[in-house]
C-alpha cells in the first residue's frame, strides 16, 4: 500500500501520462492502492526547483536607503554600501523568512545563497547562519561567504572571509572583476581557492561580471580548480564579460572551463538590466556564452541573483521567470531549447550545488513540483503557477490557478489561455 498516488502527470521531457507512487517520502513504483490520490490532470511534473545563485541578505531592500534611479550595478553597490550600516540580525531574518516562503511556494526546494562578508560583525552571515539552522528540512539553504568590496581591496577582507569560513559558511566566494587591479584579482581567486581546499568547501566566484573584454578571471579559475583537483565543485557565476570577448580566446576559455568541469551560473534577469551601460548603440547583451557552453558540454544553470534589492527592482524568487527572460535574451526559444531551460532550473544546478539525492526516480526523496500547464513550452509561455509543491512526500504548497473569463457575443465564457 503506497501513501500516496500523483495520478496523470506528464513527468518533463516525455509526452506520455503517468502515475507516481509515495511511500515513506520517497518515491516508490506506482501500485493500485495507496492511502490518497491527486489526479494532476495532465500538469507538467520536474524534480524540485534549484535556485544556485540569490543574495538573500539583500532582498526586500529597494528603495532604502534610497532608490537607484540609474539602475546601475555601481549606483547599486554605493547603495548597497549605505543600507549594510543598519543591518541588523532581526532585520536580515524577517526579509529572508519572507523570501523563503516566495521560493518555496515557487517550487525551490534548494538554495544556494551569496551572503555579504564586508561588515567586520558580520551581521548577515551571522543571521543567514541560524536560519539555516531553523528552517531545517524544509528546503536546503547552501551558503557562500560573498566579499562584495572585495577581498584584497577591504580593509581585513582576508580575515573576514576566514571568519566566515569559521562560522560555517558551505561556499567561499570572491569577486575578482571588482578588486583595484587585475594582480589583486588573480590573488584574490587564487586565496578563494586555497581557502576552499583547506577546508574542504566548494567554490563559488562572481566572475568577470562586467562588458570589459580585459576581465579575465574565468580562465584563473580554470587552471587553480585543475591544479588543486576540485573539477566538479566549482562554480563560475555571471561571466558576462564572456559575450564580450574575441571569439579565438572565448573558444580557448570554454575549452578549458569544460577541461575544469567547471559549473557556469547565468543571471539574466539581473544582467539584462545591469549590462551593456556604458554601451551607445548598439548596445551588447551583456550575458555569457550559454549556448557555446552548453554545446561544449559544460554545466550551465540560471539563478536569479536579486529579488527587489538596489540592484534589481523587480522579482518574486521564481527560476521559470528568469528561465522565460533567457528564453529571449539568449536566443534559447528552440522547441529543445525551450526544455534545456528546465534542466537549467533543475538537474544542472543540482549538479552544481552538489545534491546527491535528486530526481524523480524510485527511491529518491518524493520532492516534485506540478505545474499548471501541459508542457515546458506552455509553463515557460505562461510562467505558469505551481499547483502543487511536494517535499518529503507531503504537500508543502497549492496554488489555486487564475479563473478568468470573457462575455463573448454577450455570453460569459472561460479563457485558459491553453490551446
Ligand atoms: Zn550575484
Amino acid at each position: 500500500m503506497l501513501d500516496l498516488i500523483l495520478s496523470n502527470a506528464r513527468l518533463m521531457g516525455t509526452d506520455e501520462l503517468t502515475d507516481i507512487g509515495v511511500r515513506e517520502g520517497a518515491f516508490a513504483p506506482p501500485e493500485m492502492e495507496a492511502r490518497e490520490v491527486i489526479d494532476l490532470e495532465g500538469g507538467l511534473v520536474t524534480p524540485a526547483l534549484v535556485e544556485p545563485h540569490i543574495h538573500l541578505d539583500a532582498v526586500l531592500t529597494v528603495g532604502e536607503p534610497r532608490w537607484n534611479l540609474s539602475g546601475s550595478l555601481f549606483e547599486g553597490i554605493a547603495i548597497w554600501s549605505e543600507r549594510v550600516q543598519d543591518l541588523t540580525i532581526k532585520d536580515v531574518k524577517r526579509r529572508v523568512r519572507k523570501v523563503l516562503r516566495w521560493q518555496l511556494a515557487n517550487g525551490v526546494q534548494h538554495v544556494r545563497s551569496h551572503v555579504d562578508v564586508c561588515d567586520p560583525e558580520l551581521r548577515a552571515v551571522r543571521a543567514l547562519l541560524e536560519l539555516r539552522e531553523e528552517i531545517g528540512q524544509q528546503m536546503t539553504l547552501q551558503l557562500v561567504a560573498f566579499p562584495q568590496q572585495g577581498i584584497q581591496s577591504f580593509d581585513g577582507g582576508e580575515e573576514l572571509m576566514k571568519k566566515a569560513v569559521g562560522l560555517g559558511v558551505d561556499v567561499v566566494g570572491a569577486i575578482p572583476h571588482f578588486e583595484l587591479t587585475r594582480e589583486y584579482g588573480e590573488r584574490s581567486v587564487k586565496f578563494a581557492f586555497a581557502l576552499a581546499a583547506e577546508h574542504g568547501l566548494q567554490v563559488d566566484i562572481h566572475c568577470d561580471e562586467t562588458d570589459d573584454d580585459h576581465s579575465r578571471f574565468s580562465e584563473v579559475m580554470a587552471a587553480e580548480t585543475i591544479r588543486l583537483g576540485l573539477e566538479g565543485r566549482v562554480t563560475a557565476s555571471h561571466t558576462t564579460a564572456m559575450g564580450s570577448y574575441n571569439n579565438a580566446y572565448a573558444y580557448r576559455l570554454i575549452n578549458n572551463l569544460r577541461r575544469a568541469h567547471l559549473n557556469m551560473v547565468t543571471n539574466p534577469l539581473d544582467n539584462s538590466v545591469l549590462q551593456g551601460r556604458f554601451d551607445s548603440h548598439p548596445i551588447r547583451r551583456g550575458m555569457t556564452r550559454v549556448k557555446e557552453l552548453l554545446d561544449a558540454g559544460v554545466n550551465v544553470c540560471i539563478g536569479h541573483d536579486s529579488v527587489m534589492d538596489p540592484w534589481y527592482p523587480l522579482g518574486y524568487g521564481d527560476p521559470l521567470q528568469a528561465a522565460f527572460v533567457l528564453a529571449h535574451y539568449g536566443h534559447m526559444s528552440g522547441h529543445r531549447e525551450l526544455k534545456t531551460l528546465f534542466e537549467m532550473i533543475t538537474y544542472n544546478p543540482a549538479r552544481a550545488l552538489g545534491i546527491e539525492a535528486y530526481g524523480l526516480e524510485p527511491g529518491q526523496p518524493a520532492d516534485l513540483v506540478c505545474f499548471a500547464a501541459p508542457t515546458e513550452m506552455d509553463a515557460i509561455r505562461l510562467v505558469a503557477p505551481r499547483r502543487l509543491v511536494l517535499r518529503g512526500g507531503h504537500v508543502v504548497a497549492r496554488t489555486e490557478p487564475a479563473r478568468t473569463t470573457v462575455v463573448w457575443d454577450g455570453k460569459e465564457e472561460a479563457v485558459d489561455f491553453l490551446r
